[in-house]
């Protein structure tokens, strides 16, 4: 079980589950809603998480994305297809509670940021 909080605290939640997967991603669209250069996702069946808060809808091209309503950092996005749920790295209490398994749009990566030592994907991650 983990806990997390947006940057002002007032959306928090809670992880009931081990997570399903977690990966880097250095796509277009991940670096220009986080302002960074490549974000770190952590992906749980959406059952297992509860959140609690208000959040504001952000624009998607699909699922459900949210955004703190007071602070506006990126919460979480659903994914309505699978049923999961994905938060970032970054609300988490604590460093150190997930390892990235995987890279994904590794085309986009920052010339001067090394591959880790995990799986590299040019684009996305082929489905299973
Ligand atoms: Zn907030
Ligand atoms: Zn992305």
């Amino acid at each position: 079980m983990a806990t997390g909080a947006c940057r002002c605290g007032q959306v928090s939640f809670t992880t009931a589950s081990e997570p399903v997967r977690c990966g880097i991603c250095h796509c277009m669209d991940c670096r220009a809603r986080s302002g960074a250069p490549f974000i770190v996702f952590v992906i749980f069946p959406l059952a297992a998480v509860t959140i609690r808060g208000a959040r504001r809808p952000v624009p998607s091209a699909s699922g459900v994305r949210e955004a703190c309503a007071t602070c506006g950092s990126m919460v979480c996005w659903i994914d309505d297809q699978t049923g999961e749920i994905e938060l970032y790295a970054g609300l988490f209490s604590a460093p150190g509670l997930f390892k990235p398994e995987y890279e994904v749009w590794t085309l986009r990566r920052e010339p001067w940021l090394p591959a880790l030592q995990l799986a590299q994907y040019p684009r996305d991650r082929p489905k299973r």
